[in-house]
């Protein structure tokens, strides 16, 4: 597990423990500064005013998508819209059915239970949530053998918000409890350009539109990892000029981190090369690819894959992930075919 966060860490793309304080003072608190998503927050806006309006909790809602899209932040706007308190846990870290009922049973009437990696829940404590989400009661059994005796509980009714980046491991009956399900995707570089300028006005770091663009062209779609890169380059400002972001500046402080033009990092690039150099561009399976890069498979699915999907650098088929054709481009690769002459 200490590997595997070690991993993540370098990776980037989940939340380290510099991002979990900073983000807490750049995480937008309320609708009218979340950016982007407009599909999802209209339909949110919609649903909150309708809940208000019927003076009742909103009904369950799930997020999917890659990380650091802005599943925990919606999470805390709702509760901050509802005015109502937000408990938030993981799938994981709830590890029997007991300490679900501790949890339940504190909630008030319109609180909001965020449940993160929702689909890493045991199958115990998942159904022992199913009667809790759609008739607000759980049953639970004391005593054992002969004696054992059910009770009912009755739940003030709350909101589950669940998020996901793997909407697929759901189980059926889970993920037909929820009144809504969203997916978050990447963000356009425009987007991530007001949520630098933000969040360089927060932070109090002077960086012009060019740079910001700059910035937001290589941060993945993502706004964690924008952010990230926003105070590695005030670092760099900092260190080797007056501390005023400029182009230029970007360019250096990027390029020294291993982050190229496409905003790919050491590891997507490692991923690409070991399919093309290893693999002659594929198809490859996944345990195969994790195997040669001596990575869990769960990162290369959920952290890395994604945007080189996205972006159009891998191709998931039935056989397996290939590389395409701008994969070889972007690594100054000869073409597919002949690699895999040169190999046979
Ligand atoms: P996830 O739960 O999907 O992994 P988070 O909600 O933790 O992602 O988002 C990571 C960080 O990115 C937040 O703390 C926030 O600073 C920033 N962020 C995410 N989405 C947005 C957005 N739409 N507008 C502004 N900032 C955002």
């Amino acid at each position: 597990m200490a590997e595997e966060e070690v991993r993540k860490k370098i990776l980037g793309s989940t939340e380290t423990e510099e991002d979990a304080v900073l983000n807490l003072s750049l995480r937008p608190a309320s609708l009218k500064d979340f950016v982007g998503q407009k599909d999802i927050i209209e339909n949110v806006i919609v649903a909150l005013k309708a809940a208000k309006k019927r003076n009742e909790p909103l009904e369950h809602v799930l997020f999917s998508g890659p990380p650091g899209l802005g599943k925990t932040t919606l999470a805390h706007i709702i509760a901050h819209e509802m005015g109502t308190k937000i408990t938030a846990t993981s799938g994981p870290a709830i590890e029997r059915a007991g300490d679900l009922i501790g949890i339940l049973t504190n909630l008030d009437e319109g609180d909001i239970l965020f449940i993160d990696e929702i689909h890493r829940l045991a199958a115990t404590v998942e159904e022992f949530l199913y009667p809790a989400m759609e008739s607000f009661n759980i049953d639970f059994v004391i005593d054992k053998g002969p004696y054992a005796k059910t009770i009912k509980f009755n739940l003030k009714r709350f909101t589950l918000v669940g998020a996901t980046t793997r909407a697929g491991l759901l189980t059926a009956p889970l993920r037909g409890r929820f009144g809504m399900f969203y997916h978050l995707d990447f963000y356009q570089p425009e987007d991530l350009v007001q949520i630098l300028e933000r969040s360089a006005k927060l932070l109090n770091i002077q960086i012009n539109s060019k740079a910001a663009l700059e910035v937001a062209k290589r941060s993945r779609g993502t706004p964690r990892i924008a952010n990230r890169l926003l105070r590695r380059v005030r670092d760099w400002a900092e260190v080797k000029t007056d501390g005023k972001v400029t182009w230029e500046l970007v360019n250096e402080a990027l390029s020294a981190h291993g982050i190229d033009n496409m905003g790919l990092d050491n590891i997507d690039r490692k991923v690409l090369d070991v399919i093309i150099s290893a693999y002659g561009g594929g198809p490859v399976g996944i345990e195969s690819l994790a195997a040669s890069l001596n990575e869990e498979k769960d990162t290369i699915i959920d952290i890395v894959e994604p945007f080189l999907l996205k972006i159009g650098f891998l191709k998931r088929t039935p056989r397996g992930r290939e590389a395409t054709k701008e994969a070889y481009k972007h690594l100054g690769l000869a073409a597919k075919e002949k690699a895999q002459k040169e190999m046979f």
